[in-house]
């Protein structure tokens, strides 16, 4: 056991704060800090990242349980109960392309024609490879699309959010669709199925339902301004 790093003057390690109670009232950070060690470093990530009631796995839920509910208080300013929207699209870019590599998928494959890499073996392959379908993603669809969902949401409900609100929802909206790109690429993988029209079909009626999540409203007119944020953020 690690000795506690202790301030004797009684201020925050982090910011220099008096301490009262077991956090920091400035900066929120645990009185009682110790120092750092690996098996508190992997506890604390593993809990914060995988714990059931944690911010992660009860975002994952809300995202397809009730969508709204999760844009609606994060943006109300209930922060600490959620993942983060950009750190939410970027682990789960992450894991997603760490999972195509690792399962040789490329949904371009058919489109691409092997130019020239044969002479690239092992190790040097497989960065290269790495390399390419990271700048495929961030350039091509994922990003853009999170701002075209942004700017549409904006365009047809433009008094309830502000453009930097509409990005937070298009960020955990493309999350949400990435997880299900996970699901569909193990059945396109092995199922050997061409998935590019239901993976389209799965996105539409993602961002209808979210954003249907999000107003809760039935009319027609709302009806008809989710179908076109649906639509024209895929046109965009
Ligand atoms: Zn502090």
């Amino acid at each position: 056991m690690l000795p506690q790093l202790t301030d004797t003057n009684g201020k925050c390690l982090n910011c220099g704060v008096a301490l009262h109670g077991n956090f920091c009232v400035q900066c929120g950070q645990r009185a009682s800090t110790k120092r750092i060690n690996f098996k508190e470093t992997l506890n604390s990530f593993l809990g914060l990242t995988f714990s059931l009631d944690g911010p992660l796995l009860l975002t994952i839920k809300l995202l397809f349980v009730n969508p709204g509910k999760l844009f609606r208080e994060y943006i109300g300013g209930k922060r600490k109960t959620y993942y983060k929207p950009v750190a939410f699209f970027v682990l789960v870019t992450a894991i997603y392309l760490l999972l195509r590599a690792s399962i040789n998928f490329d949904p371009l494959e058919d489109e691409f024609v092997n130019n020239g890499q044969e002479n690239l073996s092992g190790l040097e392959a497989k960065i290269e490879e790495a390399a390419r379908l990271v700048s495929e993603n961030i350039n091509n669809f994922m990003f853009f699309l999170v701002f075209s969902i942004a700017f549409m949401l904006k365009l047809f409900f433009r008094k309830t959010y502000n453009l930097a609100e509409y990005t937070s929802i298009g960020l955990f909206i493309v999350g949400a669709y990435t997880l299900l790109k996970i699901i569909t690429m193990f059945i396109a993988k092995f199922a050997l199925v061409d998935i590019d029209n239901i993976e389209l079909v799965i996105l539409v009626l993602l961002i209808f339902y979210s954003s249907f999540s999000l107003f809760k409203s039935f009319n027609f007119w709302s009806m008809a301004k989710y179908s076109l944020v649906s639509f024209l953020s895929l046109v965009l």
